[in-house]
């Protein structure tokens, strides 16, 4: 049996090495390493799969959120409201920007932000709501985008572990996500679903002035060469990475089937298990598994972990400590507020090896190891 990882982003380059090498030969060939052509067509190609109106590309899927906010013109002491459980980039740049994160509840069936909590949540100094699409299943987009519209607030996806979902609409129209909000953002670290080979990211809107905004705001606040008209940063997405991932994007589909395919083998091997919840799926979303999470009762988890390390399987826990209970966040008073979801979910969920490459010797070695485990 091949070793099993987490993720296996090698043998998944070996399938499209040649491909991959020549582009990369290209761009050292070519020299043009910053802005180079691939960017415009990975870009434009992007734009199509996904159907935003505008694609920004940025250094990563952290100063994806970061430029977001920023084109937003908030101001110090706005109320950004965002999920506690989630991974740390997406509240660290509310802090960073001096805005006010407010956490709110996720849905314990999906992971993902519970609108009923950010209805609760919003004051007359709420400016914008974070919804992020965790582990690859779609937040609520028509609730959330119903409540921004009520309580006229901007919606940012966090649509970094999701790429490629399809967000299904009550009267059947379909949608992207990070296509769905007024901007969305995404990240190309090695191990998400459009993974390249270094950091890369990007930012999708179907607003024209934010979408010159953000191109400004990522390039030196520049309007034109030499002429800074706002506060900005300097994110780009390096040629070498624009010309893996237009190659990668043409195989996205394929590799979230693949994903599929081996989330289905393991809710078969754990269906009806007593002490084991596999992950929801929506009727509106087409999960993309970026992790398969299970959420375990009556079980010793980290001796499961552990467990499973003897056996030579990784697993991991996403996430251990929510949010508003990270010591970054002490100056905003979070860590006493009651989230029991949240606090439930940190102490039960477990994500198990899932990637492209997992063959079925693989994962029945898997399943057979974490049910021997829970039913010993
Ligand atoms: C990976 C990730 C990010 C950040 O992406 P980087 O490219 O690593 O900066 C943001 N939000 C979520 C939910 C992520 O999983």
């Amino acid at each position: 049996m091949r070793p099993i990882q987490m993720v296996d982003t090698k043998t998944q380059y070996h399938k499209i090495k040649p491909e991959v090498d020549k582009a990369v030969i290209d761009v050292l060939e070519s020299s043009a390493f910053i802005n180079g052509k691939p960017v415009h067509d990975f870009s434009a190609n992007l734009g199509t799969y996904t159907g935003a109106k505008h694609t920004i590309p940025c250094a990563n899927g952290t100063d994806a959120l970061q430029i977001a906010m920023m084109a937003l013109g908030l101001q110090p002491g706005d109320e950004v409201i965002t999920p506690s459980f989630t991974y740390i980039a997406t509240t660290e740049v509310i802090a960073l920007l001096r805005l006010t994160p407010v956490f709110v509840e996720v849905d314990a069936k999906t992971f993902c932000i519970d609108p009923a909590a950010i209805e609760k949540a919003i004051t007359p100094h709420t400016k914008a709501i974070v919804p992020v699409h965790l582990y690859g299943h779609a937040a609520p987009m028509e609730e959330i985008m119903d409540i921004a519209a009520r309580h006229n607030l901007f919606v940012i996806e966090d649509n970094a572990q999701a790429i490629g979902c399809d967000y299904t609409f009550t009267d059947g129209t379909k949608k992207k996500t990070g296509s769905i909000g007024h901007i969305g953002t995404t990240s190309f670290y090695p191990s998400k679903n459009l993974g390249g080979f270094g950091d890369g990211g990007a930012i999708f809107t179907n607003d024209d002035e934010l979408a010159a905004k953000m191109k400004m705001v990522a390039n030196h606040g520049q309007s034109r060469q030499y002429y800074h008209d706002v506060v900005g940063c300097n994110s780009r997405l390096d040629t070498i990475q624009a010309a893996i991932l237009d190659i990668k994007l043409k195989h996205l589909d394929e590799y979230i089937a693949a994903r599929r395919t081996a989330a289905d083998f393991y809710d078969k091997a754990f269906a009806g298990h007593a002490k084991i919840t596999t992950p929801y799926r929506a009727p509106y979303s087409h999960h993309v598994f970026h992790q398969y999470t299970l959420q375990l009762e009556g079980v010793d988890r980290d001796g499961l972990k552990e467990y499973l390390a003897a056996q030579k399987i990784p697993a991991m826990i996403y996430y251990p400590v929510p949010g508003h209970q990270q010591k970054m966040f002490e100056q905003f008073n979070v860590a006493s507020q009651e989230m029991p979801v949240t606090d439930w979910l940190t102490k039960r969920v477990i994500s198990l090896p899932i990637h492209t490459e997992l063959d079925e010797e693989q994962l029945t070695y898997i399943t057979a190891n974490v049910l021997a485990y829970i039913n010993q």
